[in-house]
């Protein structure tokens, strides 16, 4: 499957440019040239895509689940047969390494998509039955209409699927914006739903800025729900306009997890997984472990640890096979980073490692790549430890008792993930319980079941993805009572 220097929206099953005509640059992170173009989309341009939605919404909420679950696994077939060159276009497009597209993101998206096409064969609804007056309450759920999904540019085409396979699997018609800044593999899902028989208009994929296209989705009078995933302040301000439109929504926002350590751990174990927790996809998961509490007991035998393995890591061109760590995502993206590293060390923190740019000669001299940075000595409440990142950056604290490590892991606004390690069960399962947080993995890290709720609490979202929380929220609940 081949990627093009003009990307198109994918509007009622064809291939368009935007209605302006107007197209924006798309990077290569790993030189910081401009590669590709992506459409500059507007108002017109989404409501022509809910129009297309709309017409094919009676057919496909109609049609039966068998013969959905068939289309898109054929979706999901073209993936897998491409999956080279779509992950080929992931790290060209997001400066990630060629393994973890490779190994992670391209193989996930087509798993989310076959999940969700099989999980609504099985998807049922529940029934009361009532003694006095004898009767029967079922609960039906129908498709919602059509829905708007808008996700980022971390983790691109995985993220993409994971909100637009349940709308699409439930019988929901959709109008989707991927980031601007990662375009091209949702570029490619429009060709592979093309080849897949997609009916016209069932899934249609808008490119542009998000305070363009992206709130033209939020303020359309007729999407009736919006599946976002981004920045909190991006959700606070769709949440301002979409919530007195009373639309549903599912807002999956930023984090800054905790990654609480005892000195009762598998200590190498905890070390494979801290080092992923803090640096996989150069720290841009928002389920990374950016905050680091160790017990005091084993606290400088970790930070040496670590220091170690982080300076070992291979940073560089993302398309090579030995590379663990490629660019980050934008020259703006990088240049936020370097400014929380000079905001940590005027609050007092000590770099041991890394928070640099890194200068490459020859093809690489213009890309978007620094030192993992590994950070002491600041306290809970300043800047570096209270604000969401989102870069190869985690600061370590040390910590005395059970009590004062779980304050220090609530003492944020966030509460999407967090990380426990310890070989004490009953202390796992008590700090599992009283953690503000909606993921808690308890010795590993990012282990993902599919029909798990993803999500988080306080400023990291509203309501939960996967599974059937995934189908219950793609779906509108109706009641209905008949008396005997
Ligand atoms: P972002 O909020 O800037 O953008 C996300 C998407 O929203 C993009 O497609 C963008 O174009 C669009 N958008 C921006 N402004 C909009 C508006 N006013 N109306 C409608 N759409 C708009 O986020 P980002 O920088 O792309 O991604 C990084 C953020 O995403 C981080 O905060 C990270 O924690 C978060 N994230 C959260 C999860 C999760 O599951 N909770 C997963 C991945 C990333």
């Amino acid at each position: 499957m081949k990627t093009d220097k003009y990307i198109k929206n994918y509007i009622n099953g064809v291939l368009v440019p935007a209605a302006s005509g107007e197209y924006l640059d798309n990077y290569n992170p790993s030189t910081g040239e401009v590669y590709s173009h992506i459409p500059d989309s507007d108002e017109e341009d989404v409501q022509q895509a809910y129009e297309a939605a709309e017409r094919a919404f009676p057919e496909w909420s109609t049609m039966g689940v068998n013969k959905r679950f068939r289309i898109l696994q054929r979706i999901a077939d073209i993936i897998e047969q491409n999956m080279e060159a779509f992950a080929q276009a992931e790290t060209m497009d997001n400066g990630k390494s060629i393994n973890l597209s490779r190994t992670v993101d391209i193989p996930r998206a087509q798993s989310n998509i076959r999940f969700f096409a099989t999980a609504v064969l099985h998807f049922s609804s529940e029934s009361h039955f009532m003694e006095h007056p004898q009767s029967i309450n079922y609960t039906l759920r129908r498709p919602i209409g059509v829905v708007g999904c808008i996700s980022p540019w971390n983790l691109p085409l995985y993220l993409f699927t994971w909100k637009i396979a349940p709308a699409l699997a439930t019988g929901n018609c959709v109008v989707a914006k991927p980031s601007e800044v990662t375009p091209m593999t949702a570029y490619l899902l429009s060709k592979a739903c093309k080849e897949a028989g997609l009916p016209a208009g069932v899934l249609n994929i808008v490119h542009g800025l998000g305070g363009k296209a992206g709130r033209a989705i939020v303020g359309h009078p007729k999407i009736k729900a919006i599946s976002f995933t981004g920045g909190t302040n991006t959700g606070r301000e769709i949440a301002s306009i979409a919530a007195p439109m009373f639309k549903k929504m599912s807002l999956e926002l930023g984090g800054k997890n905790p990654n609480i350590i005892f000195a009762d751990c598998d200590f190498d174990k905890m070390m494979i997984g801290t080092l992923r927790s803090s640096f996989t996809n150069n720290g841009q998961v928002c389920l990374c472990g950016s905050r680091i509490l160790v017990e005091r007991s084993i606290y400088d035998k970790f930070i040496e640890e670590l220091v170690k393995r982080t300076q070992f890591l291979k940073i560089g061109d993302p398309h090579s096979d030995v590379t663990d760590m490629g660019a980050l995502v934008s020259e703006p993206h990088l240049n936020k980073i370097l400014k929380y590293i000079e905001i940590a060390k005027s609050e007092g923190g000590e770099i041991q490692c890394g928070g640099t740019r890194i200068q490459f000669e020859g093809k690489l001299a213009g890309g978007y790549y620094m030192k993992p940075a590994v950070i002491t000595n600041l306290d809970m409440n300043c800047r570096t430890n209270q604000e969401e990142i989102f870069g190869p950056v985690v600061t370590v604290m040390p910590f005395d008792t059970e009590e004062e490590a779980l304050a220090l892991a609530n003492n944020v606004e966030y509460g999407l993930a967090a990380t426990v390690w310890t070989k004490d069960i009953q202390k796992a399962n008590r700090m599992a319980t009283k953690l503000e947080s909606g993921i808690v993995w308890i010795n590993c890290f990012l282990l993902r079941d599919l029909r798990t709720p993803f999500g988080g609490m306080k400023s990291s979202g509203v309501g939960r993805e996967g599974g059937l929380e995934a189908l219950r929220f793609f779906t509108e609940p109706k009641n209905v009572c008949v008396k005997y």
